[in-house]
């Protein structure tokens, strides 16, 4: 999947471990989050059956989940809601990171 950002740099998803796109969930889904991790926890499920486990499902995919991708170019939030549409919020401030969505990798190694 490509699509261009409004300052014409194209923002591709075709593989994993992307370091402009995130995932976010609303508040809403938290205690559902929670209560699957918690019964998970309590009894664990085979991981060859745990994509078929239906409670495991709201950690999977937390219900109001949202696909967000950050133009590495521009800063600009791309976010897609429920019917596939993408909006598109520019960042306010010249200096706003353009990595919000990369994850800290650390250069150490563990004792
Ligand atoms: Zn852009």
């Amino acid at each position: 999947m490509k699509f261009h950002c409004q300052c014409d740099h194209v923002i591709s998803d075709s593989t994993t471990d992307i370091p402009y796109k995130a995932y976010s969930w609303p508040d809403q889904s938290r205690d559902a989050v929670f209560a699957a991790i918690e019964r998970l926890m309590e009894r664990p499920v085979p991981a060859d059956i745990l994509q078929q486990d239906a409670l495991v499902w709201p950690i999977v995919i937390p219900k109001g989940q949202r696909t967000m991708y950050q133009c590495p170019e521009c800063g600009r939030l791309h976010i897609k809601s429920d019917d596939g549409h993408y909006w598109c919020f520019k960042p306010e401030f010249d200096g706003t990171p353009k990595t919000l969505f990369q994850a800290s990798r650390s250069t150490e190694k563990a004792p």
